[in-house]
């Protein structure tokens, strides 16, 4: 396993994100270019739930079944990854641009010394290291980075790469370490979960996103409306998320989430190259806006131009007529 391409995972709800997906994924097509092997690890309370799913993109899965019910997810995975890193020797390790993944990718960096490279929207291989393609300045300059030792740690963003299963699944081991070090002892008390993720943007098919155009708070219902006989999830842009209108986590663009529906309805947003970035990439982009020279025309597939507060309750009243 020395010198392999590592993808760490993360669980919800017994099954690997999307993002966990991905990764295995790009660690694959890595450790292809590469010559090089490629694993994928799970540490957690539902670590061997989900690790045949995971197996299922090709690398074999690495499974460490622990409790981490009163520690943040983060710290335990970290603790474990190190060890499982001086036992094997992996040489790069791919994590996801989350919350926790950016978390665990700071905990490593500490634990191993190794070097991080931040917000890749694109990794491939060039001579004898990962490629990191990373946007800066407010997305209007790409990057591209390697390290200059042979050895660490890339965060993907979401959407780098597509989910996709190999010809044949890995397989899973299953593996008991100990952790690394015994980190500052933070504890969880509580957990709240904030009522409007039960669709997470990051898993939803349709997003219907609202921007400074909705006019404020309560402008939000309509979108809410047309999202739910959607059957999907409310994106907003960070105007609105810094406004207080919506929460943080339907924040999409460079300073939220990366997203990659199937159907991408933008309304009242004017397409400012940081929510691009993070949306530039969903199937049918459908943009609603009275202005017909809205950046967001340059790219939408289908430029409505009207008032959203006229178009969007006709398009629910439309759908749910149509469902009968
Ligand atoms: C470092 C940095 C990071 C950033 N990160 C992000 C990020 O992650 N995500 C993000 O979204 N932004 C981000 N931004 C902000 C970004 O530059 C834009 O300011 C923001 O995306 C604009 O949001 P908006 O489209 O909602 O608002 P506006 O640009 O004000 O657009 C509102 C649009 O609504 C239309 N409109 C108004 N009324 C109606 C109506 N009744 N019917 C139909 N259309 C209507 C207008 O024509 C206009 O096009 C970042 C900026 C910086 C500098």
């Amino acid at each position: 396993m020395s010198g392999a391409i590592w993808a760490i995972g993360e669980v919800a709800g017994g099954a690997p994100t999307r993002l966990t997906r991905e990764l295995a994924t790009l660690a694959r097509a890595l450790g292809d270019a590469a010559g090089r092997p490629a694993a994928s690890v799970l540490v957690g309370p539902e670590a061997l739930a989900a690790a045949p799913a995971l197996a299922e993109h090709g690398p074999d899965v690495i499974a460490v079944q622990v409790d981490a019910s009163d520690r943040p997810i983060a710290a335990v995975i970290a603790e474990h990854v190190a060890t499982l890193v001086r036992e094997r020797e992996p040489a790069y390790l791919l994590l996801g641009f989350t919350d926790d993944g950016r978390d665990v990718a700071g905990i490593l960096q500490a634990l191993l010394e190794w070097g991080v490279l931040a917000n890749s929207s694109g990794v491939g291989w060039a001579g004898t290291g990962p490629l990191a393609e990373m946007s800066v300045f407010g997305g209007r300059l790409l990057t591209r980075s390697q390290f200059s030792e042979d050895r660490g740690l890339v965060i993907v963003r979401p959407s780098a790469v597509a989910a996709e299963t190999a010809p044949a699944p890995g397989r899973v081991e299953q593996v008991e370490v100990a952790p690394a070090a015994d980190l500052p002892a933070v504890r969880i008390v509580d957990r709240i979960t904030e009522a409007s993720e039960v669709v997470s943007i990051e898993e939803a098919t349709t997003i219907v996103a609202g921007g400074r155009g909705v006019g404020g708070p309560e402008g939000f219902g309509i979108v809410e409306e047309l999202a739910d006989v959607l059957g999907g999830a409310v994106g907003a842009t960070r105007a609105v998320v810094d406004a207080g209108w919506i929460g943080y986590a339907h924040q999409i663009g460079q300073t939220g989430k990366s997203v990659k529906p199937q159907l991408y309805l933008a309304a009242g947003i004017s397409g400012a190259i940081q929510h691009k970035v993070g949306m530039q990439t969903s199937g049918t982009i459908v943009a609603i806006n009275r202005d017909p020279d809205a950046p967001i025309a340059e790219f939408a597939d289908l430029m409505v131009v009207g008032d959203l507060f006229e178009i969007l309750p006709r398009l629910s009243a439309a759908v749910r007529a149509r469902r009968g």
